[in-house]
């Protein structure tokens, strides 16, 4: 049949809209036969409509609305009539409004539903992403890909107006792992060559810088081959981009206005410029982590010096051992013994052996470990910490590298049971200054911890060989609200500091001319100073969209566990596809490589 030209969508008719003539399509997400009058809510993109049939208009239009069953697509002419007073509906854009129809045509019908669209909640998450076309059609997932959509156009128009070129990389590229496991491609033509599919542009953004394009950017699809963890996909998008001849700061810059533009555009929250910035060691030291939640401050005080040679035992021994005693300070704290108790049992996993307390009274300090303490101590630990009577202090003393995120755990999960946080806050923080290096004791050697692109920070150059783990990196990460949404940095762009990082890296020179003597070579010919940065498009656009999930932002996500439930991949192949790229597969039997 021929569809008739619709004239609106139906969520976006209104009050002042009553008296004309409408024609629309759309999914019927409910009926309801009121004495012979048949009431179908009718849904596009843009929303839902109340569709009155009226026997009394058409017999034979009445008999199809009959027919008519859930998420069956029907064409509604008709004109808009305003509802009765007791009629309105609060709850929809359109609910003081209604379409009396003329004519209802059935376009396609649909099966019985594995679950109702207005309640997805009653499936299961696996039956909803192997029914994900439907799920689809929900409100939350349709609005948080229409907020995505709108996110990619500001982007663009935001980096288009600040000089940046959108250019295209390619997906079949050399395997250059860039700190997780590649994707691998085999070649046909080539057999027993394999393409891999990006783990980020970031080679070629370099290699666009050195081509003198200056500023770039793409809005584009990463893949990594990593092992599960809630909220990774192993294919992701960022918005990548890279600029010549700049510092740290005009990166930065360009970072803190397109998230300005973002929060602003789409769910107008203005945000200050510029970002509050923190060094790493600023992070770890004061929050106990390099991505924290500031939506609420409540510090970590380190008072080693203070609590340390005390009567103590537990704190005498750390601190022999050069370890540290740090504090958080939880305001007017209402905890039973048993809350207290389960603070330790939150520490645990990372390795921190318990939690000690004691509150501070009008009069000092009571309860817990205060006893152990010497007047003077405690003097010295109020001056440090300034609590108000009734406050909760928590201490936890071990080696730094314990203590430091057991303590940024402790502050986290207080943070989000104490009611410490404001659901309504965006608070982005840089941090910056990050080691360049981390010690892998499994295969003892040093790693990048960045990637072994980004530059040193100059003057730490002279400790790369003999004090390699205290050498920073020219790297800088956007965290809002405790969630790390992009990182980059200035790059390596002369030859011999490259080359002196691959030597630190273990690199040897057959290594890195095989995986990246592309890259190094094109250092020769005139590379321009330059840095850049990925946003994680995925997990801004879900901070956006108020929700925790990256799963919940993408079209067509794979489980945590790198299954598309709906499409069944990754699946096997015929023996001719292998035969063709000249590949077996070795049953293993422990079923691992
Ligand atoms: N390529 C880096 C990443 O994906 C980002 C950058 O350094 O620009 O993490």
């Amino acid at each position: 049949m021929r569809i008739p030209q619709r004239t609106h969508l139906c969520g976006d008719l209104r009050r002042s809209d009553h008296g004309q003539s409408a024609v629309l399509h759309g999914w019927v997400e409910t009926t309801r036969d009121h004495g012979g009058i048949i009431f179908l809510m009718l849904r596009d993109r843009a929303g839902k409509i109340q569709v009155v049939v009226n026997p009394e208009t058409s017999e034979e239009m009445a008999q199809t609305a009959k027919k008519i069953g859930h998420e069956w697509v029907i064409t509604v002419t008709g004109t808009v009539a305003l509802r009765d007073e007791q009629h309105i509906n609060p709850e929809l854009n359109t609910g003081d409004i209604e379409i009396v129809a003329e004519t209802v045509e059935i376009l396609n019908e649909s099966k019985p539903l594995p679950f109702l669209i207005p309640e997805p909640e009653s499936a299961s998450e696996e039956v909803r992403l192997k029914y994900r076309y439907l799920d689809l059609r929900t409100r939350k997932l349709q609005q948080n890909l229409a907020i995505r959509n709108r996110a990619y156009q500001c982007v663009r128009s935001a980096l288009v107006d600040h000089g940046f070129y959108e250019i295209e990389t390619p997906f079949l590229m050399k395997s250059t792992p860039e700190g997780a496991r590649d994707f691998l491609v085999p070649s046909r033509l080539h057999k027993g060559r394999f393409y891999a599919l990006p783990q980020s542009p970031q080679t070629y953004k370099q290699l666009l810088m050195i081509s003198g394009f200056d500023r770039y950017f793409q809005i584009v699809k990463c893949f990594r081959d990593e092992d599960l963890r809630a909220d990774r996909q192993p294919e992701f998008t960022q918005i990548d981009l890279e600029m010549s001849f700049v510092n740290e700061e005009e990166v930065m810059e360009i970072a803190e206005v397109l998230t300005v533009v973002l929060y602003s555009n789409l769910v107008e929250v203005a945000l200050e410029r510029p970002f509050r910035k923190l060094t790493y060691q600023e992070a770890i030291c004061r929050y106990g982590m390099d991505k924290p939640d500031l939506r609420f401050e409540m510090p970590i005080y380190t008072v080693t010096d203070i609590l340390g040679d005390s009567e103590f035992r537990v704190f005498q021994s750390v601190y022999k051992r050069g370890g540290v005693i740090g504090a958080l300070c939880l305001p007017d704290a209402d905890l039973s013994r048993k809350d207290i108790d389960r603070l330790t049992e939150e520490v645990k996993p990372v390795r921190a052996q318990g939690v000690a307390f004691m509150k501070a009274a009008s009069d000092g300090v009571e309860g817990g470990i205060s006893k152990f303490f010497a007047e003077q101590e405690i003097a010295d630990l109020l001056r440090e910490i300034q609590p108000e009577p009734g406050d909760l202090l928590l201490f936890i003393a071990d080696q730094p590298e314990i203590a430091y995120p057991a303590l940024g755990k402790l502050r986290e999960y207080l943070g989000q049971t104490q009611g410490l946080i404001d659901n309504n806050a965006v608070v982005p923080v840089w941090v910056v200054n990050f080691p360049m290096f981390e010690f892998n004791d499994e295969e003892n050697r040093w790693e990048a911890m960045h990637h072994p692109f980004t530059a040193p920070l100059p003057k730490d150059l002279p400790n790369l060989s003999d004090n390699t783990a205290e050498v920073r990196a020219r790297a800088y990460d956007l965290v809002i609200n405790g969630q790390e949404v992009a990182g980059g940095s200035i790059r390596n762009y002369q030859l011999a500091t490259q080359e002196r990082i691959f030597d630190l890296l273990g690199i040897g020179r057959k290594e890195r001319m095989e995986k990246f003597g592309f890259l190094l070579e094109a250092l020769e010919y005139g590379a321009p100073p330059h840095g850049g940065i990925a946003f994680g498009f995925d997990r801004i656009v879900a901070l956006l969209s108020g929700t925790e999930s990256i799963r919940n932002v993408i079209a067509f996500p794979k489980t945590t566990s790198a299954l598309s439930l709906m499409d069944g991949a990754p699946s096997e192949v015929d023996a001719g596809q292998l035969r063709e790229l000249g590949l077996q597969i070795v049953q293993n039997s422990s079923g691992s490589d």
